[in-house]
């Protein structure tokens, strides 16, 4: 076994590797689960150990083979990577027939022929028929990984095509000591795996001092706002700073425990733990219905930001001014 490998890879590195060991590895595999628990990490080392020419017992990679050497080069020949040509767009018709084509060719290393799609989910309608196909009748050495974090984005007939293998967030007696290792003192390895939903990855990328420092201007922001001391138009151009994704998912979690604060006193979890005294204190001076309306609000705010071309800084205008109206 690998000790680099992250903990919570151990079992699903187990399960593929005893199907590799039977002869039952899939033409395709789909690897699901939220973001921030290194499915790519992973996809791109079973492609490494699959086309490493002299593997351990345990299917690890050897790390000083040729066609190692080439991996960490980034040019295998055997290996191909498709992903959007723009940061968040479609993966195109084109590329996927290049993609087809490369999994068609003999394998010039004699192995496997492995191609990684990600984030799987962007495939576009035309570009998910022509992997159809080759799912249909997938080439004798070829192996497809799709990764995505949202597989309910996928076509069934894509889905139905692949063998699934499912990433969760660990439990917190293993994620706590991992993240613990490997952020400054002072930030709460608890507190950031809240805020990032258990995912021990995105935990660390919150424990940037500068998203972090950014996540709670904001909170602070909204608080005057929601006060009346500061005006809707200024905060609402702090919003679109820094990821405008990721900050309406911070937006999302304070109003999810808003909520978990109105109904229970003492709720069994928050996701923001840092943040419930003012928290607490909102959730005194609001109604339920009223703070269910802004959950809705930031919710629908956050879809239409992140799905569609929309002017995002008149959106969040009209969110923050509705929260002082
Ligand atoms: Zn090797």
């Amino acid at each position: 076994m690998d000790d680099d490998r992250l903990p919570w890879h151990r079992d699903p590195w187990r399960r593929i590797q005893q199907r590799r060991a039977a002869g039952r590895l899939p033409h395709a595999l789909l690897l699901s689960g939220p973001a921030g628990l290194g499915k790519g990490l992973f996809a791109r080392g079973l492609a490494r150990a699959l086309l490493c020419e002299r593997p351990d017992a345990g299917g690890e990679a050897c790390g000083q083979c040729r066609s190692c050497r080439l991996f960490r080069a980034g040019s295998h020949p055997d290996y191909s990577v498709v992903q959007p040509e723009e940061d968040g767009r479609i993966i195109k018709v084109d590329q996927i027939r290049a993609l087809c084509a490369f999994l068609g060719y003999t394998a010039q290393y004699g192995g496997y022929k492995i191609a990684l799609l990600e984030p799987a989910d962007r495939l576009n309608v035309n570009a998910a028929n022509s992997l159809l196909k080759t799912l249909e009748e997938p080439p004798g050495n070829s192996l497809l990984l799709l990764v995505t974090a949202q597989p309910a984005r996928l076509p069934a007939t894509v889905r139905s095509r692949c063998q699934k293998i499912g990433f969760d967030p660990p439990a917190m007696v293993a994620a706590v000591p991992w993240l613990a290792a490997r952020v400054q003192p002072g930030i709460e390895p608890e507190t950031l795996l809240e805020v990032a939903g258990g995912a021990p990855l995105a935990a660390l990328a919150q424990a940037d001092s500068e998203r972090w420092h950014r996540r709670r201007e904001l909170f602070e922001r909204y608080e005057q706002v929601l006060a009346g001391r500061a005006d809707p138009i200024r905060a609402a151009e702090s919003w679109t700073r820094g990821d405008l994704a990721e900050n309406l998912r911070w937006l999302i979690g304070w109003h999810t425990d808003l909520i978990r604060l109105k109904m229970n006193s003492e709720p069994p979890r928050l996701s923001n733990p840092d943040l419930r005294p003012a928290l607490q204190r909102w959730a005194d001076q609001q109604t339920p219905r009223a703070l269910f309306e802004r959950l809705d609000a930031a919710v629908q705010l956050h879809a239409l930001c992140t799905t569609t071309q929309v002017n995002a800084p008149l959106l969040l205008e009209a969110f923050l001014g509705d929260a002082v109206g």
